[in-house]
């Protein structure tokens, strides 16, 4: 009887937009295949998922009367905190931050009552989490990982951590270091890597991560096989753990609208027209994620950059650097819409996968934030890379150097210290995106694998790719799970 009863996956994230929004993503694709979900969140965040799940359950309304997926909302854990801040851009004050660290520690014990009151026959909860793996283990719940990177950059981290050669390099931030035990030779500058010294409870973090994730059940990853080959073959073998691969995750919308049009981006459809007006492949878009912040002397550069180019943009600002009159060089004013033609801005939400999808745009300048690489793959857009921090870096070095559908800007600095990092120049700028749009054979060559890729992305999700069979294959593991713990008891 109980092997009837559909599987219930409780799904734990990280409450910043970039780890939310995939897990919810990939709550739809489980939903879609007869699993039971929820996802276990704060108000706030609840909020920025709200639409996205509703349109997920829609056909399950419609065929069955019941809901596929489930928000579980718990209070955000008062700390003296304002409200929002848990998915807001970065706090700014140590002070704040260290609230903030005690708040997330502090949701241990929610997650600890829901799986005491229900029935979950996993968790996909985040890395970030990694006390959660003992809080499962005592329910006697696998916990399923969820690092919300590539398999590229968990590789990158897994290295720097077993081997240390950062702290073995010459204390220079344009010491080179590299990576050992990888499928690829990977190096990085010191300063754009995790300093034990420097950074001791990042690192002492990112340590934690690991020895949890290793203790779980497996990892679940928003990547796909054919895209990192070779860094599947090294997971299993080097690191030997469980995994599965179900991205990428964002097309779990067929009309990929989930993060689009909803009530995040009123202005969609004005952005989209703007596009309909554009040539094919003309437009670059450049949006920098949900937590990157610039400096007024890198906005300038980056908006002379726009322009040197020569091509029509799509630039996305964050709330937090909007004051105009302090970075916008002289005559950007009039390129910009309403009075110009050549860019359009878009201060707040933009609907980024329609975005990226739409066929006038041909290139996307990006932080390399996973999510956000993994849709202009998805949609085989090349990308411009810069960098800020955490695996970003990496994740630059898997499209510029292995995967060859992107150019970098030659960003070299972890965000750590803003006023201190280099400033990439309009020209460098341009340049860049020059190599990825412009005519020549180096642009051919990027637009060419980028499309290539585009089509095995989709592939993978579809009937009989290779990211729906790990769905079914871990389904069927967990069902399997089930029988056998039913029988031991
Ligand atoms: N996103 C969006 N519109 C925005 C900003 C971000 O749709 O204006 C989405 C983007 O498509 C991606 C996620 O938010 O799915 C950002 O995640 P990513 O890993 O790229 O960057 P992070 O914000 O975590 O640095």
């Amino acid at each position: 009887k109980d092997e009837q009863q559909p599987l219930h996956i409780l799904f734990f994230p990280f409450l910043a937009p970039g780890h939310l929004i995939p897990i919810a993503d990939m709550a739809a694709l489980f939903a879609a295949r007869g699993v039971r979900c929820t996802i276990l969140t704060t108000p706030v965040n609840a909020a920025v998922i709200r639409s996205a799940v509703e349109r997920a359950n829609d056909p399950f309304r419609r065929t069955t009367g019941a809901v596929a997926i489930d928000i579980a909302i718990v209070p955000f854990p008062d700390v003296g905190l304002p409200p929002g801040v848990e998915s807001g851009p970065a706090l700014s004050s140590q002070e704040d931050r260290d609230k903030l660290f005690l708040a997330l520690q502090e949701l241990r014990e929610p997650f600890d009552r829901f799986l005491s009151e229900n029935h979950a026959d996993a968790v996909v909860a985040d890395s970030f989490f990694p006390w959660s793996v003992d809080t499962a283990a005592k329910h006697g719940v696998p916990r399923i990982a969820f690092l919300g990177s590539s398999m590229f950059a968990r590789a990158c981290i897994d290295s720097m951590l077993r081997n240390n050669t950062v702290e073995a390099s010459p204390d220079d931030p344009d010491a080179i270091v590299s990576l050992p035990g990888l499928p690829h030779h990977v190096e990085l500058r010191r300063s754009q890597m995790t300093d034990p010294k420097k950074r001791p409870e990042q690192w002492n973090f990112f340590q934690s991560i690991n020895a949890a994730d290793q203790r779980s059940y497996g990892e679940v990853f928003n990547s796909f096989h054919e895209l990192e080959p070779d860094y599947v073959e090294h997971y299993r073998t080097t690191l030997v753990r469980r995994a599965w691969l179900v991205g990428p995750v964002a097309l779990a919308s067929k009309d990929l609208s989930v993060r689009g049009t909803s009530e995040l981006s009123p202005d969609a459809d004005r952005f989209l027209r703007w596009l309909d007006a554009k040539p094919d492949g003309s437009v670059v878009y450049v949006s920098f994620g949900t937590l990157s912040t610039f400096t007024p002397k890198e906005m300038r550069e980056l908006a002379r950059g726009l322009d040197l180019s020569g091509k029509n943009f799509v630039w996305v600002i964050n709330g937090s650097d909007t004051d105009a009159t302090e970075w916008m060089p002289e005559g950007f004013a009039e390129l910009i819409a309403p009075r110009g033609e050549r860019g359009l801005t878009i201060r707040g939400w933009a609907p980024q996968m329609l975005i990226l999808n739409h066929p006038a745009v041909g290139g996307f300048v990006t932080h390399c934030g996973w999510n956000s690489t993994l849709e202009a793959v998805a949609a085989g857009v090349p990308m411009v890379t810069w960098p800020r921090y955490a695996d970003q870096f990496y994740n630059e070095k898997l499209v510029v150097e292995v995967l060859k559908v992107g150019v970098g800007v030659g960003s070299m600095d972890y965000a750590s210290k803003l006023e201190n990092r280099r400033v990439i120049g309009g020209e460098a700028i341009a340049g860049a995106i020059g190599r990825v749009m412009g005519d020549g054979e180096e642009g051919d060559a990027i637009r060419k694998k980028a499309t290539e890729l585009g089509v095995k992305a989709r592939g993978a999700l579809e009937k009989g790719g290779s990211s729906c069979d790990d769905v079914g294959r871990l389904m069927d593991e967990l069902m399997a799970r089930r029988s056998s713990v039913t029988v031991d008891v």
